[in-house]
């Protein structure tokens, strides 16, 4: 895909690697915030082991950084 779009869509496009049998794949899901992080719930589509990753805001951008 080449088309240029001029809206706010976020091509999504993470790389995981499964915890079972080490193969890498392309998930397009975005992550979820849960329970105070970030989520998403990823099914290995070799051997099919579900497994969970977090992607924890080890940046903080924003007002947090501002107050005087
Ligand atoms: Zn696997």
């Amino acid at each position: 895909m080449t088309q240029k779009g001029t809206h706010t869509w976020d091509l999504i496009l993470h790389y995981h690697l499964c915890p079972h049998c080490g193969y890498i794949f392309e998930s397009r899901a975005d992550y979820q915030y849960r329970l105070g992080s970030y989520q998403k719930d990823l099914e290995c589509p070799r051997c099919h082991t579900q497994f969970m990753v977090t992607r924890n805001r080890k940046h903080h951008f924003g007002p947090l950084l501002g107050g005087d």
